[in-house]
């Protein structure tokens, strides 16, 4: 089979994997001849890289052959897609011809899972140490890593990669025994466990090996701390494929930020495959479901909210408005606030407030009193928090939202999950929801 082939075979089996990238944006092309370029196609996504640069990575699998049968998988076992492999030369070459050409500044590497975890998970950190040691690739590296891999290739795999991820898949246990047979949740747990304490001792050592450095009168260290995934680890949760409802993913999330120390958790709206299992919903996921997800996640990692807060009575966020003002909306007793004497964090929950905002009027108040003026100079976001707080001269009654602050509908589209799963182009980092 030629790369060629290959390449569109492995190139498309990797958009289902949101952990570098999601959906959300329309489907463009140029086929009517109108235009140029169009983002329909697979292969590359982009990523943030540790600076906050937005960085375009090649996506593939090493192969789409898989021992698993995960009923929402493409790959599975039991599907019947066209199956390709690349060796780890031609992974390395690609990247490195890719590069060369200015098309990707990286690598997002996965795979299914063939022979063995550890054979897999060596292919995987064998084509990352060819990159780094070889051919002296400097580029960023992604690698997924896969759960039941020895400590020891997942701790090599963690000495050339940037990032490691390793896919939750599903919210619960039960979940998984349904639609993953062979998958544990505990053991995933554990690999996570096993990443969190590398990247700690390689945070320890680099500390360590700063204070050795700036010890006086001692002549300056050569010596390197080891290199251990400095991009952390991250994870993607399947949304929609098993009934879990958005109290209990937002509770998982929490558990794994809490626990493991995870630089993002990735939600992908489940799109049905061809020939699914019936135990899979026919529908796809709505992708504004997905959207109020990562809202959620944000909220509850910068802005102090709990997940059960964030939730409607029945578990689940509202479609209709972004998670914060829903809360609003449902806790009138506590709004309007007072600008100028709010401490920071009853502002962060002010609809339209992000976290650069709440910084620029606290440092306002701190040598005037705030007046509605300073607010509308925040843009929209000054203008929709204007329903929930009063000024010196501003005293608006009970909460009700003005145009600014009313929420918009999601479009058709986005409410009926009309998109394709992680296009190419279809992520934007979720909005802080003003800022
Ligand atoms: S292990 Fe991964 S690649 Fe294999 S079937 Fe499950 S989700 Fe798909």
């Amino acid at each position: 089979m030629s790369v060629a082939r290959k390449i569109r075979i492995l190139a498309d089996a990797a958009k289902y994997d949101a952990s570098c990238a999601s959906s959300g944006g329309t489907r463009r092309d140029s086929s009517d001849q109108q235009g140029l370029g169009s983002n329909e196609g697979m292969g590359i996504c982009h990523s943030y890289a540790p600076d906050g640069r937005c960085i375009s990575l090649l996506k593939i699998l090493l192969t789409n052959w898989c021992v698993y049968d995960c009923l929402y998988c493409v790959n599975r076992v039991s599907s019947d897609v066209e199956r390709a492999r690349f060796s780890v030369e031609e992974v390395v070459n690609l990247t490195l011809d890719f590069y060369r050409r200015n098309v990707i500044e990286g690598l997002f590497l996965s795979s299914g899972i063939i022979r063995s975890p550890d054979y897999t998970m060596e292919q995987l950190a064998e084509v990352a140490r060819q990159l780094r040691e070889v051919h002296g690739f400097r580029g960023y590296i992604h690698l997924k890593t896969i759960p039941d891999a020895d400590e020891a290739l997942l701790a090599r795999a963690g000495r050339y990669a940037d990032r490691l991820s390793i896919n939750i898949e599903l919210p619960s246990q039960a979940s998984l025994d349904s639609l993953a047979p062979g998958k544990s949740s505990q053991q995933i747990r554990q690999s996570m466990a096993g990443i969190r304490l590398k990247l700690d001792e390689a945070r320890e050592q680099k500390t360590q090996s700063q204070q050795i450095r700036s010890l006086p009168g001692q002549p300056l260290a050569r010596v390197k701390p080891p290199r251990f995934a400095p991009a952390g680890q991250s994870t993607q949760m399947i949304i929609g494929a098993d009934a879990s409802d958005d109290r209990s993913i937002l509770q998982v999330s929490a558990g794994l930020y809490a626990g493991y120390r995870l630089k993002r958790v990735y939600y992908s709206a489940f799109s049905p495959i061809p020939h699914a299992s019936a135990r899979l919903p026919g529908q796809a996921a709505p992708l504004v479901r997905e959207h109020r997800l990562y809202q959620a996640d944000w909220l509850m990692r910068f802005y102090g909210f709990d997940a059960s807060e964030l939730v409607l009575p029945g578990g689940m966020l509202s479609m209709e408005m972004d998670p914060k003002l829903a809360w609003a909306v449902a806790h009138p007793e506590l709004f309007p606030v007072d600008v100028n004497r709010a401490p920071r964090e009853t502002l962060l929950r002010v609809p339209g407030l992000g976290v650069h905002s709440v910084q620029r009027l606290l440092a306002a108040r701190r040598v005037r009193q705030v007046r509605r003026a300073d607010m509308e100079r925040l843009g929209t976001a000054g203008r929709k928090a204007l329903d929930f707080v009063h000024l010196p001269d501003h005293r608006p009654g009970a909460v009700q939202l003005s145009p600014a602050a009313r929420p918009r509908p999601a479009s058709k589209a986005a409410a009926h999950g009309a998109f394709e799963q992680t296009d190419l182009f279809g992520w934007a980092e979720p909005q802080a929801i003003s800022a």
